[in-house]
């Protein structure tokens, strides 16, 4: 027996008198459940007669799912479903709104379902497209989302999901098969700043330090100006670029990883750097134990924006080394030199959300590719 027809076969009396539920989840009684069924089916002897009202119809489904009250949204959208004589695209609609119910009730396999039925009659229409393909890469299939997209024609989504493919293939040991995937990903899009960070991330731990050279002045060449610092960013993180990426890992001062800092600030500086950019080149050389050349950088980098708030906090930190405090002094000023040190540097274009490590997608907007470096702390 199918969840939909549970509600289905439930004969339940109307209550007159009683005011509608409007109780959510668990705490909704049968008094609740009694009303809406009576409201359904007087809207559903309206519908029949008037074709228009079908859209109040499941504009009143829609009101139900934002509520959070799922099963009532799909009894309703059910309801219209099984009327017989029910024109073609009123049925895709109402499946399509099924599908949505399902899934924002986590009932991953019947949004599919629903979905699917909606495409059996309308075709590859790119609302269903979008969800089958945002419900593939929530469950982690994303070879399948990276087809979803690539119907819906959005390579720098399609070569995201490769760029994950890649990364699960690699962890499975199947390097030559994720080498493939991520060159494919780069095909479709050579925006693809994931892409290109898995690309040099593996390079890198490889200790091909001339490719990792000759690929890290293309991807600079390839990847849109606002988002190199993302690129920077995860190589220093070397970690899975799409697992829980560290804000600071202990690897970042071996000097192991020295020749590639050196590579990539000597990249840098050859490829128009801006303020951003001109931060992280500082950065790069700090770690190498590089501080003069470091200060020479922080420096540009106010000349360019004098409101860089960490490139400030560096400099004062270098500056206080040539200070003579008193120990409390100096033990006041680390406590805020480290808790600035903790601001979240990241933030949502679209959304304004914060974060100290970066993003693709936002996990709060969904929006692609929208993250941007604080430079100001008012921003
Ligand atoms: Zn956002």
């Amino acid at each position: 027996m199918s969840f939909l027809s549970v509600f289905k076969k439930k004969k339940m009396t109307a209550s007159e008198n009683r005011a509608p539920s409007y109780l959510s989840g668990a705490g909704k009684g049968r008094s609740g459940l009694a009303d809406t069924r009576a409201a359904i089916d007087e809207l559903s002897k309206v519908v029949k007669d008037t074709p228009e009202a079908v859209e109040i119809y499941l504009a009143l489904g829609n009101l139900y799912r934002s509520q959070g009250e799922i099963e009532r949204a799909a009894q309703i959208r059910n309801s219209l479903i099984v009327r017989p004589g029910l024109d073609p695209a009123i049925k895709s609609r109402a499946l399509y709104e099924l599908g949505r119910d399902f899934s924002r009730g986590g009932f991953l396999d019947r949004a599919v379902n629903a979905f699917e039925k909606a495409r059996e009659i309308v075709g590859d229409s790119p609302e269903i497209l979008t969800e089958l393909a945002e419900l593939a890469a929530g469950s982690r299939e994303f070879e399948k989302a990276a087809i979803f997209y690539s119907k819906l024609n959005q390579p720098l989504q399609e070569a995201h999901y490769l760029a994950r493919l890649a990364e699960d293939y690699s962890s499975a040991g199947e390097d030559s098969l994720a080498q493939r995937t991520l060159k494919k990903a780069l095909r479709i899009s050579s925006h693809s700043v994931e892409s290109w960070l898995l690309v040099l991330t593996r390079l890198k731990q490889e200790g091909s330090l001339e490719k990792f050279k000759k690929e890290f002045q293309t991807a600079l060449s390839q990847v849109p100006k606002h988002l190199i610092f993302v690129l920077v960013e995860g190589i220093l993180a070397e970690s899975l670029v799409f697992g829980d990426t560290p804000v600071t890992t202990k690897d970042q001062g071996n000097n192991r990883n020295y020749p590639y800092y050196q590579v990539m600030v000597e990249e840098i500086s050859q490829s128009d750097p801006d303020v951003i950019m001109h931060y992280y080149g500082a950065r790069l050389l700090q770690l190498c134990g590089k501080q003069d050349e470091a200060e020479v950088w922080l420096e540009k980098t106010l000349m360019l924006n004098q409101n860089f708030w960490l490139a400030r906090l560096e400099l004062f930190n270098l500056a206080q080394k040539q200070q003579e405090l008193t120990p409390s002094f100096k033990n006041q000023l680390d406590f805020f030199v480290n808790v600035a040190r903790k601001v979240q540097r990241f933030t949502c274009s679209s959304c304004g959300l914060k974060r100290d490590r970066i993003f693709f997608n936002c996990p709060r907007c969904r929006s692609w590719h929208s993250i941007s470096f604080r430079k100001e702390l008012n921003q």
